[in-house]
């Protein structure tokens, strides 16, 4: 009896009713919920529009409700909008560890007015027969309330998401990437990958060889 009552809790799809658990929700930590849910948003400022645009459905599928009703204007109006959030986010200096002054941007109240019918859910599994464990899955009704709860996590003070928020700064790339994470005051990653980082390098070398 108690055997079959711990299996049952194990099993997000007994606990869960409508539509969530038929979606294969993932469920992991918090901090792994909304990682996932952040790189999902800078993977989609990063596809290149129009071209690309046909990625994005599949993209957002995981955390959005019905991404296939969203139209290509308001995709491409959803990607311009993210990509200027990111700039901005990402002009700002960090300075002993603090992205300056990201949650004072001016138009953040607008931003969670967009994400404020993403759904967080907490799924309580047991870990083992003494310990809880509480599971996160995050769920956006559009691909905009996704981008925007994104947003939300990128300037929230309390959260680290900020600074390692970077754009790549190898000039012919531009991405905007999650650095790993940062010890202490500053540091952390410039650029996405060691082919930007191997780019750059040879750029610099060989404009230092022909000065
Ligand atoms: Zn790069």
């Amino acid at each position: 009896m108690w055997a079959a009552a711990l299996t049952l809790a194990a099993s997000p799809s007994y606990y869960l009713s409508g539509t969530l658990m038929s979606a294969g929700r993932m469920y992991s930590t918090r901090r792994e919920a909304e990682k996932n849910l952040i790189e999902r948003a800078l993977q989609f400022a990063n596809l290149k529009f129009p071209g690309e645009a046909g990625q994005a459905v599949e993209l957002w599928r995981p955390v959005c409700t019905r991404p296939e009703s969203t139209s290509l204007n308001e995709l491409t109006n959803d990607h311009v909008d993210l990509n200027k959030w990111l700039v901005k986010i990402t002009g700002r200096q960090i300075i002993r560890g603090r992205r300056q002054f990201v949650w004072r941007l001016d138009t953040l109240a607008e931003v969670l007015k967009l994400a404020e019918h993403c759904v967080v859910e907490i799924h309580p599994r047991y870990e083992n027969a003494s310990k809880l464990r509480e599971c996160f899955s995050i769920t956006a009704p559009s691909v905009e309330a996704a981008y925007a709860y994104a947003v939300g996590l990128l300037i929230d003070r309390k959260k680290r998401w900020a600074r390692l928020v970077r754009r790549c700064e190898w000039q012919d790339c531009g991405r905007f990437f999650l650095s790993k994470a940062v010890r202490g005051g500053g540091g952390g990653e410039r650029m996405c990958s060691e082919a930007c980082r191997r780019a750059a390098k040879s750029w610099s070398s060989k404009r230092s060889r022909s000065s």
